[in-house]
């Protein structure tokens, strides 16, 4: 028989949205004479919904028209215990493909949970995908091995408000401009780039509206250089691709990724030199590995004009959208997006076997 693929997107998470539109390319691309779907949509408040697939596929383009269907509602548990072999529940799964993005879905929750009820599921592990949710942890970890990072600084919610004041003080030692960020977000959601320090205490407070850490890193005049990496053994790497900003934001926003069409360019591939590229390249695998990921992930490099590489961040599950830069990168280094999504699937049973 085929292969059940449960397929969980939309999630509790302020990229709720985007999940959709990726989850919608994943269901197009993959390769039905071997995988069967089961579409699972989790609401913002956390409820497993049953989702149509001819719905799915006819969605909108644009996050700010897209929704979930209301679907009937799975009870979670028992949709787990249904990739148990011996129950006899009609939903049988045998792999989870998480194109969920943010809380819950890209931190490692998931994953533990699908850990214990013992279903293979597509991309990172619970520790690569916690470290690579938390840009604090995150960068800490680069540094520690040696990979450049921007300077950045870490600020947390009760020390920022015992004394924003000096608290902005020190962090305008970093010189400006520079970014603000919840730690644990995605999409450009709570980012700011701060031009002066009169507006420091402010971005900061917004990116703290949507979590209880945030970073505070120099700006990096800078172009932005991604590349997809899929595990394996060895892990492959893309060539390079690079997103031209042209956006009022002055950077890689979440208008400029998502609703202005025009607010980026992707250039495919990269016009780097071999020397970078091939530089780039042995970046993000090291990056991948450092960050002990596994299955997936983007890692997305800054390019400094004295051609220096640093390491922005890596996305564990990176966007599927039709603008989104994995598939894309994939499609342009030879592997077009059933293959990958069949790839992927084929990652997650391997290492579920190899543990068993
Ligand atoms: P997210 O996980 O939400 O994508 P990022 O850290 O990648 O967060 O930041 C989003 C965008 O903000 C980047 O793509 C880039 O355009 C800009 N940006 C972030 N940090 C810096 C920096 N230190 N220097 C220059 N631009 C930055
Ligand atoms: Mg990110
Ligand atoms: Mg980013």
């Amino acid at each position: 028989g085929k292969i059940r693929v449960g397929i969980l997107f939309g999630g509790q998470s302020t990229e709720h949205e985007i999940s959709i539109l990726s989850a919608r390319n994943v269901l197009a691309a993959l390769d039905r004479t071997r995988f069967e779907p089961l579409l699972i949509g989790i609401d913002k408040a956390g409820r497993w919904l049953l989702q149509d697939e001819q719905k799915l596929l006819a969605c909108a383009a644009d996050p700010r028209r897209v929704a979930l269907g209301a679907g009937r509602p799975l009870d979670m548990p028992a949709t787990l215990a249904s990739a148990d072999p011996d129950s006899n529940l009609s939903h049988r799964i045998d792999v989870i493909f998480p194109v969920l993005h943010g809380t819950f879905g890209e931190d490692g929750a998931l994953q533990g949970l699908l850990e214990i009820a013992g279903i293979p599921y597509v991309g990172a592990g619970v520790l690569g995908s916690g470290i690579g949710m938390d840009k604090d942890v995150m960068k800490r970890l680069l540094r520690d091995a040696g990979i450049p990072v921007a300077n950045f600084r870490t600020v947390r919610r009760p020390q920022f408000d015992a004394d924003p004041r000096r608290v902005c003080e020190e962090l305008a030692t970093l010189g400006f401009p520079m970014f603000t960020k919840p730690a644990n977000a995605g999409s450009s959601v709570g980012i700011r780039k701060v031009a002066q320090p009169t507006a420091l205490a402010e971005a900061i407070r917004f990116a703290f509206e949507f979590d209880t850490k945030v970073i505070v890193e120099a700006a990096v005049s800078a172009r932005e250089i991604e590349l997809a990496v899929l595990g394996g053994n060895p892990a492959t790497v893309t060539v390079a691709g690079e997103i031209v900003v042209d956006h009022p934001d002055g950077f890689y926003s979440y208008d400029a990724k998502y609703v202005d069409e025009h607010g980026a360019r992707l250039d495919l591939p990269a016009r780097i030199s071999p020397d970078q590229q091939w530089e780039a390249q042995a970046l993000a695998l090291r990056t991948f590995e450092v960050l002990e990921c596994d299955g997936m992930a983007r890692v997305d490099l800054f390019l400094t004009s004295d051609g220096k590489l640093l390491v922005n961040e890596i996305n564990t599950l990176p966007g599927f959208t039709a603008v989104s830069m994995y598939p894309k990168l994939w499609s342009l280094s030879g592997v077009p997006p059933t293959e990958l999504i069949t790839r992927l699937i084929e990652l997650a049973l391997q290492r579920s076997r190899a543990r068993a």
